[in-house]
């Protein structure tokens, strides 16, 4: 997908490639503290993609300085949804490989008369900053009481607080920047502090106790890697003067700090703590059940990486913060597929249909195009004579209104020459349910102009020569919750939950066309790294189901039991 740059244009205007900037440098800074979802997928496109525009270069940085949380399997999953997302970043770095810089630009600070070390209480400290205990805020503000001792007991206090003498909450190092400024960003902001004794940092261990803030460690790691531009969401909009402010004072290189909107899907959750109790009560499968919008539980579903960058693209890199409706994104996602993945007959709920007229054992096969374009190449479909229908594509009253298969009604087979008429049906006498359909085939005599049906529908024939049909368990999905807004619930997110989010399909039919398709894959042919390894990412292998929807392979799919999972309707069914 090409990358509008939007704003971006000014942003690089106001620091363009110079002698001082030889070249860009984005870095992708995420904490290691869970999976990425939907969102993250602006500020990867955001970063990679001005790297890229520019010829420059991304770094994907772990943001990880605080122990609580973050685990290993998290630096896995992000590095593998970057690639995935089709970047590369020029290197992998960690803010805790800085850490023993930092602390020495930590001590430099408080040399600079730039920071001191405060023992107060969280209470001390609110109200030093104009909040009173009831919350209320915008009171007068004061300077702490440690605030003025001298460089030398700062040190000293620091170096004890690195060695173990406190305990967390006892001492921090704070910045000596001005209380009087409006911006809370300039309250004295911590620069250090320290962790209970026993948290384990999955990088470095034990070997500290004490962490760097975000307000510290963000823009002297970005100075430290000679970051050009950081381009961050606009909740940081304030941050930009502490950003600057430190550079400042510690004189080094300064980076560009700008920033954009965050991107909001709304009718879902993405917090961390929701989906964990999602995924801890069964309400989904996993934290790549294809109901989240999480981007694992995304590329499970099937949705191509370039469809989610073009979903990015489309709505556009500014500085306003965009909250997009789950349908909105389908959309791109329905359209993208549109004309990038091959076409075959899958039939959900299967119906018999025996076309009494032909003899036992004829079978016809027909050359069918996977596409309307030819590039995608052709398959042989047997036409028998039982068939498979859509059990909802028949009905055992005809009305005028009416158009699919019905007594005495006529509709075309897609792909077949000539259209059958529907002439009796059975049915299970226990359970009512319509088990078979007599037809006729409507081949007209040689003479005779052939009927011309309204309707087309789908089929599968069974062919044993054929592999005809394949057996699936098809599973579809609706939205996860009721609502636009799930969190404003006024009983909990939980009781916002659709109980018809998973319809399962657990005995559909598809043509025989499948195996050519998962062997010719992936599909969208988009190259990157879902070329490289569509072997591990059976997700890859996508089609239309002709008038139903588009599929993708489950990863706990095998070849004697086939998961699909259907990534999108075919037409927005929403509301309908
Ligand atoms: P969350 O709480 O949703 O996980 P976060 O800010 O904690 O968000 P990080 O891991 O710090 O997530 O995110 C890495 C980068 O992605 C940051 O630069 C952050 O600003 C950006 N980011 C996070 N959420 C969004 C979003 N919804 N839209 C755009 N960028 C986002
Ligand atoms: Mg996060
Ligand atoms: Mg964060």
């Amino acid at each position: 997908a090409i990358f509008k740059v939007g704003f971006l244009s000014d942003v690089y205007q106001e620091r363009p490639l110079s002698e001082k900037i030889p070249k860009i440098r984005t870095r992708f800074p995420p904490e290691p503290n869970g999976f990425l979802h939907i969102g993250h997928s602006k500020a990867i496109a955001v970063n990679f993609g001005f790297a890229r525009h520019h010829g420059g270069e991304c770094i994907l940085r772990f943001d990880d300085t605080n122990p609580e949380g973050e685990e290993e399997r998290y630096y896995e999953a992000i590095r593998d949804i970057v690639s995935w997302l089709g970047f590369t970043p020029v290197r992998e770095t960690c803010a805790s490989d800085n850490f023993a810089q930092l602390y020495e630009l930590g001590e430099d600070l408080i040399r600079r008369d730039g920071a001191y070390v405060c023992h107060c209480t969280k209470a001390e400290i609110k109200a030093q900053r104009g909040e009173g205990a009831d919350g209320e805020r915008g009171k007068e503000r004061f300077a702490c009481s440690h605030r003025s001792r001298p460089v030398e007991a700062s040190l000293a206090e620091f170096r004890a607080m690195r060695d173990g003498k406190y305990k967390a909450g006892e001492a921090a190092l704070r910045m000596k920047q001005n209380i009087e400024d409006p911006n809370p960003q300039m309250w004295d902001l911590f620069a250090w502090r320290i962790m209970d004794g026993d948290k384990q940092h999955h990088r470095t261990g034990g070997e500290w106790k004490i962490y760097p803030t975000y307000d510290f460690a963000h823009c002297l790691c970005d100075s430290i890697e000679g970051i050009s531009h950081s381009l961050c969401t606009t909740e940081f909009e304030l941050s930009r003067v502490s950003y600057e402010w430190l550079c400042d004072k510690l004189e080094v290189y300064r980076p560009m700090q700008r920033e954009y909107g965050r991107l909001n899907i709304t009718g879902t959750v993405l917090s961390k703590r929701k989906i964990i109790q999602l995924v801890k009560e069964g309400h989904v499968r996993d934290w790549d059940d294809p109901r989240l919008y999480t981007l694992i539980a995304l590329r499970r579903r099937g949705v191509p990486p370039g469809a989610i960058l073009a979903f990015v693209n489309d709505v556009g890199v500014t500085k306003a913060v965009t909250n997009v409706q789950v349908s909105k994104f389908e959309q791109i996602v329905r359209q993208y597929l549109e004309n990038t993945v091959p076409r075959l007959m899958v039939v959900l709920e299967p119906l018999k249909v025996v076309i009494d007229d032909l003899p036992d054992g004829h079978e016809e096969l027909l050359e069918v195009p996977f596409s309307k374009d030819p590039a995608f190449g052709s398959h042989q479909l047997p036409f028998t004579k039982t068939v498979y229908i859509e059990r909802s594509d028949f009905r055992e009253v005809d009305s005028p209104d009416y158009f699919r298969l019905a007594p005495g009604k006529t509709v075309g087979l897609l792909k077949v020459p000539f259209p059958i008429t529907a002439t009796s049906f059975e049915k299970d006498p226990a359970s009512g349910a319509v088990t078979c359909v007599h037809a006729k085939y409507e081949k007209p005599a040689d003479s005779a102009a052939p009927k011309k049906p309204k309707t087309f529908i789908h089929w599968v024939g069974e062919s044993s020569a054929q592999n005809s049909p394949i057996r699936a368990e098809i599973r579809a999905f609706n939205p996860l919750f009721k609502s636009q807004d799930p969190s404003a619930h006024p009983a909990g997110f939980l009781a916002d939950i659709n109980p018809d989010s998973e319809r399962i399909y657990p005995n559909a039919f598809l043509e025989s066309g499948f195996l050519d398709i998962s062997r010719s894959g992936p599909w969208p042919k988009e190259g990157g790294a879902e070329a490289a390894d569509s072997s591990k990412n059976p997700h890859s292998i996508r089609f239309q189901g002709m008038r139903v929807g588009y599929f993708a392979i489950d990863r706990e799919s095998t070849t004697d039991h086939v998961v699909l999972n259907q990534i999108v309707t075919l037409k927005d069914t929403q509301g309908k």
